[in-house]
């Protein structure tokens, strides 16, 4: 069975056809600048075989024909006839209160994706138009099937869920904690049960996605007891651009100094000149901060120990919050890549009874899997790199198996 995962932003389009008799990447690629003036498109075989051209690509309809035709290409395909890919699995970040779990895409589940446009403004928009235009390439036949980033989520209790804001917001607008990259949580947290051979009912694992959006999540028995990211992917520890938890009077207050400053441009200055970026004043991407490390720059200097500080801090909320914890994972761009991150955060948890292997977390780099604490250490911490599209991809394929 052949299943193309979709990953459908406002202007891309991302995808990778996988094999599932052995779960290998048969191609991937990337559709960019949709919708505005010259397209690139790019895609990779799995021997390397690549076909990259400028393209426009008006909208999502015609992203989704340079992947048909590209996956069926003499040259760089992959399958001979479309017939050969049995499903297709869309990434959707926002699901609400109303999806917990995976579903087949119907009308209903479509119109109820749309409703939670309010809560996910350029997410559900675009992968609603993803939806679409792969229902009128790919055919109605071919069955769909949505995977969410918040349903993993979902078994938090009300009290981690809840903001203190007046009740009528959660009543009347859905105002509460959700969550997100909760596909990427539950792909480390069962792996990381996997490689210490026990069984996730009887584990407390605290997952650290830490990639350009960041967010930590305190699982107790395979299930989310509270996540660092609310209501939007804003909130929890500081990321590449966005400021994360903050005092609410910091936005009111700034509010008062920019006199006039719309809602807009508020959340544009949290989401995409704070972080990293707003404390360096360099960059967001953390590579570039590290070499202003080396050089001394100060202002990186402190948005890195505010970085370490941040994930140190919330690691020690979650220990509280689960009574305990069993297990530390770090994945994504930076915790799958960055040693002496985790070694700081690691070394500021003796009280947990952490002890770090220095040589081994160094050997934990691109994309190598494994544990880098002590055998002694109380507290297992594992570098494991995540796989968000395999987990769409197995959904995919249990509920189109009727599995599920
Ligand atoms: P996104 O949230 O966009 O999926 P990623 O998970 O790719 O982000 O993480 C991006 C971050 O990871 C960047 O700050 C980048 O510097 C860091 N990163 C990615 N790859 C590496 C690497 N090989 N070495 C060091 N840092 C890396």
């Amino acid at each position: 069975m052949k299943i193309l995962v979709i990953n459908a932003g406002s202007s891309s389009l991302k995808y990778q056809l996988i094999d599932m008799e052995n779960e290998s990447v048969l191609a991937k690629g990337n559709c960019e600048r949709i919708g505005i003036g010259k397209g690139i498109f790019t895609h990779k075989r799995f021997d390397g075989k690549v076909k990259k051209i400028e393209v426009d690509m008006p909208d999502h309809t015609c992203a989704f024909m340079q992947v048909k035709d590209a996956i069926l290409d003499s040259e760089v395909g992959v399958i001979k006839d479309l017939s050969e890919v049995s499903a297709v699995g869309h990434r959707i970040v926002q699901g609400g209160a109303i999806f917990k779990k995976s579903e087949l895409v119907n009308e209903k589940v479509i119109s109820d994706i749309e409703s939670l446009i309010p809560l996910a403004p350029l997410h559900n928009k675009a992968h609603v138009q993803g939806i679409r235009a792969c229902l009128s390439v790919f055919g109605e036949s071919l069955p769909q099937v949505v995977v969410f980033d918040t349903s993993f989520h979902s078994t938090m209790p009300p009290k981690a869920y809840m903001f203190a804001v007046p009740y009528k917001y959660y009543e009347k607008y859905q105002v509460r904690r959700y969550g997100f990259h909760g596909t990427s949580h539950r792909y480390v947290s069962a792996r990381c049960a996997e490689l210490m051979g026990k069984d996730i009912k009887d584990l407390k694992i605290i997952t650290c996605h830490l990639g350009n959006g960041s967010s930590l999540a305190a699982v107790k028995g395979g299930k989310v007891q509270d996540t660092s990211m609310g209501l939007t992917p804003l909130d929890g520890i500081m990321m590449g651009s966005r400021s994360g938890t903050l005092d609410p009077s910091v936005v009111t207050y700034i509010a008062s100094i920019e006199k006039g400053i719309t809602p807009e441009q508020m959340s544009d200055l949290l989401n995409k000149q704070s972080g990293l970026l707003g404390i360096s004043g360099i960059s967001s991407d953390d590579r570039d901060i590290s070499d202003a490390v080396d050089q001394g720059n100060e202002r990186a200097i402190l948005a890195h120990e505010m970085l370490e500080y941040h994930i140190k801090k919330f690691i020690g909320q979650y220990a509280a919050v689960l009574d305990g914890c069993d297990a530390i994972v770090f994945t994504a761009g930076i915790g799958e890549n960055h040693p002496h991150h985790r070694k700081v955060v690691c070394e500021g948890l003796n009280y947990l009874g952490v002890k770090i292997d220095n040589e081994a977390n160094e050997k934990m780099i691109r994309g190598n899997e494994g544990k880098i604490s002590t055998d002694d250490s109380k507290v297992a911490v594992y570098v494991i790199p995540t796989n968000e599209e395999i987990v769409i991809a197995r959904d995919t394929k249990k509920l189109v198996e009727g599995n599920v």
